[in-house]
């Protein structure tokens, strides 16, 4: 068993350091100040070909697996950046690719390849579902060549920076499908011609992240934009899920790597009662615990991506390594905080930013308490809560 990267993994990593370091916290800090997007940061990432990287060749992209993509994300996380303005280019294309028409692949997968098209909008979660997807009640119903849909949804990052958004909504109604996850349908929509039939309202939130409410009215989606089969949405998303836990727990990783260096560094230079913090045990046993703890979900991490660039199942992993990359990077950011002291809360320093951002991973794109329950019913056979 090997568990080292391999030659082009290594150089994947040092090539997006090399990138991200043109782009110092101070970047990061600015933008969070301002609620601003890192629009020259997505600009680099895209030209350089990292945000097509699992795009296969056929259609212009990388064509790497997800463990790759992994390197990435982890890297942009390590330097104090944020990869969620733009993380989804990456992986939303997976359901297209997977399930999409022939047709459907080569008009769009080129563009969004190139960056010519951004799809970086993936809108299921709605305000009276909430985790029990099934449950949404966005219809789409076919009129002649068209489909109208009509719903709300909420929390559905990126709206203003993308031109696609996979929608996810119910073609026949929960009372009339044999099984709940039954009825749902995706739609690429094309948001460039949606004109009013979608009114979306920013959501403010807690660290600088775009996300929104949409109120759909009369939205007409040609058919040829339903992706596979109408019905069967529910399955296609669920595919798409593997993937975004391990990338988006990589993004935790790199989290927590950024917590566990700065952490260290600082505890080894402050300097109080005439020695370094970090020779107190108080100190330093709260970061080797953070580090070791972000070590092993690295592991699981990766784990779970040779299985999935492996075509083979992978929900267990997957969802492990979710679970205990936000757990870690949330005790390193902890860890963090106690060894920064007082100066963790002052802004200009980086630790409180990066604190506000990372307590998301615990939460979406699946809360932990989802995870555990698909862990403990799916593959501990315990009894359903839900
Ligand atoms: C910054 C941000 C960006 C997002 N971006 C997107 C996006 O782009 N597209 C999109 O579709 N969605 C997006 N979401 C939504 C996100 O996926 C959901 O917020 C998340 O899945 C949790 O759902 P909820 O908030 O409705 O929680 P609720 O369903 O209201 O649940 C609240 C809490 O109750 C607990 N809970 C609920 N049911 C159970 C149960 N059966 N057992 C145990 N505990 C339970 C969970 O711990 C959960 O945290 C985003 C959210 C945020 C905060």
């Amino acid at each position: 068993m090997d568990f080292s990267l391999t030659d082009e993994q290594e150089h994947i990593r040092s090539s997006v350091r090399e990138l991200c370091a043109a782009f110092p916290e101070a970047y990061w800090q600015r933008l969070d100040d301002a609620e601003d997007y890192p629009t020259e940061f997505v600009q680099r990432l895209t030209e350089q070909g990292w945000l097509s990287i699992l795009v296969p060749e056929d259609f212009g992209g990388g064509g790497l697996g997800v463990a790759e993509a992994s390197i990435v994300l982890e890297e942009i996380h390590r330097s104090g950046g944020n990869a969620a303005a733009c993380h989804a280019q990456m992986y939303t294309m997976g359901t297209l690719l997977r399930h999409g028409s022939d047709e459907l692949r080569l008009r769009w997968l080129p563009q969004i390849a190139d960056g010519t098209v951004r799809l970086q909008g993936f809108a299921i979660t709605e305000p009276d579902a909430g985790l029990d997807t099934p449950a949404i009640t966005t219809r789409a119903e076919l009129r002649g060549d068209r489909y109208v849909i009509n719903g709300r949804k909420t929390f559905i990052s990126r709206v203003e920076h993308t031109d696609l958004l996979l929608l996810l909504a119910r073609t026949t109604p929960l009372d009339r499908v044999e099984r709940r996850t039954d009825g749902m349908s995706v739609f690429l929509v094309d948001l460039r011609e949606a004109g009013g039939a979608i009114e979306h309202r920013r959501i403010p939130l807690m660290f600088n992240h775009h996300t929104s409410q949409l109120f759909l009215t009369d939205l007409e989606v040609p058919r040829a934009q339903l992706v596979g089969d109408e019905g069967r949405g529910f399955e296609y998303v669920l595919a798409g899920m593997n993937a975004e836990r391990i990338l988006l727990a990589s993004e935790a990783i790199g989290d927590g790597r950024y917590f566990v260096d700065r952490a260290s560094a600082h505890a080894s230079e402050r300097v109080v009662f005439g020695r370094p913090i970090g020779a107190n045990q108080g100190v330093q046993f709260p970061i080797a615990r953070a580090h070791a703890a972000v070590e092993a979900a690295s592991l699981v991490r990766f784990g779970a991506a040779s299985l999935f660039d492996a075509g083979r199942e992978c929900g267990a992993e997957a969802n492990t390594a979710k679970l205990l990359a936000s757990e870690a990077s949330w005790q390193a950011a902890n860890a963090a905080v106690t060894a920064f002291g007082g100066s963790a809360f002052a802004r200009e320093v980086g630790i409180e930013r990066k604190f506000r951002e990372t307590k998301l991973y615990e939460i979406a794109p699946v809360s932990n308490n989802l995870v555990l329950a698909f862990l403990g019913q799916h593959v501990l056979g315990m009894p359903k809560s839900y």
